[in-house]
């Protein structure tokens, strides 16, 4: 037992596996409470610095488990304070998560997938292809590596997490579950469930299964009033259809406080007329909800353009007489392509995509 490739990375392991772990070692499962608070509130990786268990206790845990964070293939600093981080993984794939400071939080967008299977129109990582998902070490690791670096350099940790970089959150469920347990842990991270969002392009099952397992809040990618546009910005409508997918976010959210943030990217002369913005009030009038608007972030070689900031704010003004509650979401960090939908990270087989969106919306594309 005990060589490098066999440890146990302790990483992948939430407060409830971890203690069954160490029970299934004989050891007591309070244990994963003490080593949680070390690697995740404390950031420490080395066992012989966790001083409250017994030097045969770290003795063992050295030689079959590690605190394996990722290696870090760039580092870049946008004028605007926000920061991109460029992850390599064991298998040379590397992903991107962007930290994004504002006045009253730091929020983390971090990848849940290497690449993403949804091909989306308008998404520069749709470009890329798909190669697989993340473990819950990769997802829960970009955090921990977040909050590590951050820390070096005196800024402000992680108050808030959203899953909108690269990769499609609910075709990674239980990866992405466990690590949001993590983020919600008062032994670990302790972000309130507001403070984590999943954001998904509308995997009904995915959603579904959701609400038994956690309450963080959610994001919708609309990007469309109707089935017909929405086909074609976000190729999974074919097998969800919005109504669908509304019903099961409506569903998610309850019928308490909560709300749907609906996320929709300004395509100049796509999505962005008068009547798409009526059409989108319409239907979202039994929906809780707020609406994000998402001005486009080009990237090479695509065709779509941002809408003006005029037409963002008529489409705005009609949402809001309504009765919606809309944002226009500040542009973060263009300067080191860090910006929503930027994020393209660096992979290996890029063939996979296709297979693998037969696999999720069936032979419809
Ligand atoms: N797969 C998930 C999460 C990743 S995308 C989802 O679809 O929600 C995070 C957000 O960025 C989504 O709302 C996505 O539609 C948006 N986005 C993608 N490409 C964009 C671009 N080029 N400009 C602006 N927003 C974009």
């Amino acid at each position: 037992m005990g060589s490098e490739e066999t440890k146990v990375n302790l990483l992948d392991f939430d407060r409830a596996t971890m203690a069954a772990w160490f029970e299934g070692r004989g050891e007591k499962p309070f244990r994963a409470q003490q080593l949680v608070k070390w690697i995740h509130q404390q950031g420490v990786d080395d066992f012989d610095a966790m001083t409250n268990l017994s030097k045969a206790l770290r003795e063992e845990l050295k030689q079959v488990a590690e605190v394996r964070g990722l290696s870090i293939a760039a580092d870049q600093k946008s004028s605007d304070g926000s920061r991109k981080w460029l992850f390599e993984l064991v298998d040379g794939n590397r992903i991107e998560s962007v930290y994004i400071p504002e006045a009253e939080r730091a929020t983390l967008c971090i990848s849940s997938q290497v690449g993403c299977a949804l091909n989306c129109s308008f998404c520069s990582t749709a470009r890329q292809g798909y190669n697989r998902n993340l473990s819950t070490a990769e997802i829960i690791g970009q955090l921990w590596m977040a909050n590590r670096l951050l820390k070096e350099d005196g800024s402000r940790p992680v108050s808030n997490v959203v899953f909108m970089g690269m990769g499609e959150p609910l075709l990674n469920f239980d990866n992405v579950v466990r690590a949001t347990h993590l983020m919600q842990d008062d032994f670990a991270y302790a972000l309130s469930k507001r403070r984590v969002t999943l954001s998904t392009a509308g995997v009904v099952p995915g959603l579904e299964r959701l609400a038994g397992v956690t309450d963080i809040a959610l994001a919708l990618s609309l990007h469309a009033p109707d089935d017909d546009l929405r086909n074609e910005l976000v190729p999974l409508n074919r097998k969800y259809p919005i109504r669908e997918v509304l019903q099961a976010c409506r569903k998610y959210v309850g019928d308490g406080r909560r709300r749907v943030t609906v996320e929709y990217v300004m395509l100049d002369g796509v999505n962005d007329s008068d009547q798409q913005a009526r059409a989108l009030a319409k239907l979202l009038r039994k929906v809780p909800s707020k609406m994000n608007l998402i001005p486009f972030n080009p990237f090479p070689e695509t065709r779509y353009r941002r809408s003006n900031a005029q037409r963002i704010e008529r489409f705005r003004d009609i949402l809001h007489q309504s009765g919606i509650v809309t944002i226009t979401r500040k542009t973060r960090g263009d300067d080191i392509d860090a910006a929503c939908g930027q994020l393209a990270g660096d992979f290996k087989d890029r063939t996979r995509r296709r297979e693998r969106l037969v696999e999720v919306i069936g032979g419809a594309s």
